[in-house]
């Protein structure tokens, strides 16, 4: 099935019309996940999200595929095991956007972190990950530490280790997921919003919706309901009845984003914040790095979750305290992010001690609900939702039972074999099309990996970057549901977190070239730039406070 925005009226009549064996709320990577699941078994799906693809936590991560070097300090060993599994299933199934990442550990005088200790700590993490022999840890002396990164605080260096994350794009990888479930059938709408969940007698059938595009409102039937709102999750329970048992505590986390002309980092890293212990990332991407993240808790609107000047300046102290000569000031930020952990409460635990752990709840009246985990371990948590649902529906509809097999699953995008297949293929790309500068090439490809040449394809022998740039646009709007400037600008090309000092110039012809592409216009129009624009402040708003 295409997955085009132009074919929006044909995937509401299928929704309206279908019964499907199952109905997941939530388009993000959870639920992305779980349409994707499903329908590789074999199931009839339909997916619902109220904004955009990815539109809640799911593009505000740290956007790193763990190995899971944080729960090895709270001792949940497990998991170590499963996100290790996990983030070589992901890099062989989408090697264009999991990508492996040197990752700088510097230990340093009064920090979390001893020598031995951290030597321990990584060495047992490679064995229980299963981490390859090529990227197993390094320990390093102060000075070769030093040497690594210069700009960092040497008075106060007593070493460091080498280990190897994987870095994603989180919207990316949630819209390639969801590309892969819509091939195999799954029904997957955004701007579509649960409003209320359909009930015979006690047991969920179905859910009601709004077509937040047009106000239309529908109901759509399905045997099984599953929640994947992420920190929306309770919400969606509560419209079912009382929430009881577990619930969810939100904690937020914020991302700075400052140029790498100001901030130039060698690779990645990962220090200590000496002021709380707590740990703070620092990646390279392009002409960027960005920052994070902060832990706290969170209790107020969920749909927008806002960077204070106290996230960022607590960010810009780790930073100067561990590279005293960048000298970070609030005025060098360029963009920011702020997400939603939906983790499950346990009391007396502060927002870093709460597991990351996920868990499924199902409600008296059949709704099946899951929350917690990670973006790394969303196949899992897919799998295990799948499980649950498709148990029941095998005694109560006779349904057969069929394994969970996306692990073998290439995503979209995702069809290249190792390095030495994406190189061969990224000569030919840049050798045919070779009035294309290079670098564009290569930019494209960690987008959209193997379907580059897509896109290419449609600028045809217009090479300037506006070409290119209306090219991407049009296979976003054909190939993944892109309704507006900001699906593109945020989600599909991350352009506003990584590249928003361009946009200035940029924005408002992206937005006309959307409008017209969709025969989109009146107040409908207006309201689309002026959302985007929100976000377009309100990602340096802290500047003004
Ligand atoms: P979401 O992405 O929030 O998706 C839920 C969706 O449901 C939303 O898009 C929302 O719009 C939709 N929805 C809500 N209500 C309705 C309704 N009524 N009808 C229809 N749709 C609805 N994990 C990692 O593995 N690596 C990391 O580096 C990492 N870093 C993180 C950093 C931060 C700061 C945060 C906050 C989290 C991080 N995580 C990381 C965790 C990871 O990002 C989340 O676990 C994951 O993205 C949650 O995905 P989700 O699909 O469950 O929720």
């Amino acid at each position: 099935m295409s997955f085009s925005a132009k074919e929006r009226n044909n995937y509401v009549r299928q929704l309206k019309e279908g019964y499907f064996d199952i109905l997941v709320i939530g388009g993000g990577i959870t639920g992305a996940g779980i349409a994707l699941d499903a329908a590789n078994r074999g199931l009839s799906v339909a997916l619902v999200e109220k904004n955009d693809f990815a539109f809640g936590t799911s593009s505000r991560s740290t956007k790193l595929i763990h190995g899971g070097l944080r729960y090895l300090k709270q001792m949940e060993i497990g998991l170590v095991m499963e996100v290790g599994r996990e983030r070589a299933i992901l890099h062989n199934n989408a090697p264009h956007i999991v990508i492996p990442e040197r990752m700088l550990l510097p230990i340093i005088q009064n920090g979390s972190l001893g020598k031995k200790s951290t030597s321990l700590g990584l060495y047992v993490y490679d064995r229980l990950a299963g981490v390859k022999k090529r990227e197993r840890r390094r320990m390093l002396t102060a000075q070769e530490t030093f040497k690594m990164e210069e700009l960092l605080n040497k008075d106060i260096l007593k070493g460091g280790g080498v280990y190897i994350e994987y870095r994603t794009d989180d919207a990316r990888l949630t819209i390639e997921v969801m590309k892969t479930a819509a091939s195999k059938g799954a029904v997957c709408l955004n701007y579509t919003e649960v409003i209320d969940l359909q009930k015979e007698g006690n047991a969920i059938n179905g859910a009601v919706v709004v077509d937040n595009l047009t106000g239309d409102r529908y109901a759509i039937k399905a045997r099984k309901v599953i929640n994947a709102a992420g920190p929306w999750v309770d919400v969606i329970r509560h419209t079912d009845g009382k929430v009881e048992g577990k619930y969810l505590r939100l904690t937020k986390g914020v991302h700075i984003v400052v140029p790498a002309k100001k901030f130039h980092v060698n690779q990645a890293l990962y220090f200590d914040n000496p002021s709380d212990k707590r740990m703070i990332f620092a990646i390279p991407r392009g002409k960027v790095v960005y920052v994070g993240t902060t832990d706290t808790f969170y209790d107020k609107d969920i749909d927008s979750p806002d960077c204070t000047q106290e996230d960022a300046q607590y960010l810009i102290d780790a930073v100067n305290y561990m590279f005293p000569r960048v000298n970070l000031s609030v005025d060098d930020i360029e963009s920011s992010w702020s997400g939603l952990r939906p983790l499950i409460h346990e009391e007396g635990k502060s927002p870093s001690e709460l597991s990351r752990k996920d868990e499924i709840f199902i409600s008296d009246s059949g709704l099946i609900s899951i929350a917690g985990g990670k973006l790394t371990g969303f196949r899992k948590m897919a799998e295990r939702a799948v499980d649950v649902a498709l148990k029941q529906l095998v005694k109560e509809a006779g349904l057969k039972f069929v394994k969970s097999t996306t692990d073998k699953v290439k995503l979209s995008g995702g069809s290249l074999n190792g390095a030495s297949e994406v190189s061969v293929f990224l000569q030919d790309l840049i050798s045919r099309y070779n009035s294309v500068d290079q670098d564009i090439i290569i930019g494209l490809y960690y987008k959209y990996g193997s379907n580059t040449e897509k896109i290419l394809n449609i600028a045809k022998n217009i090479i300037s970057s506006q070409a290119i740039l209306e090219a991407e646009i049009i296979y976003c709007i054909e190939n993944e549901m892109v309704f507006n400037i900001s699906d593109f600008l945020i989600r599909r090309s991350g352009m506003l977190y990584f590249d928003r000092p361009a946009l200035k110039n940029l924005y408002t012809d992206v937005h006309e070239f959307i409008s017209q592409e969709l025969g989109v216009d009146g107040e409908r129009q207006k309201a689309d730039l002026k959302r985007f624009e929100r976000d377009y402040k309100a990602v340096v708003a802290f500047k003004e406070q």
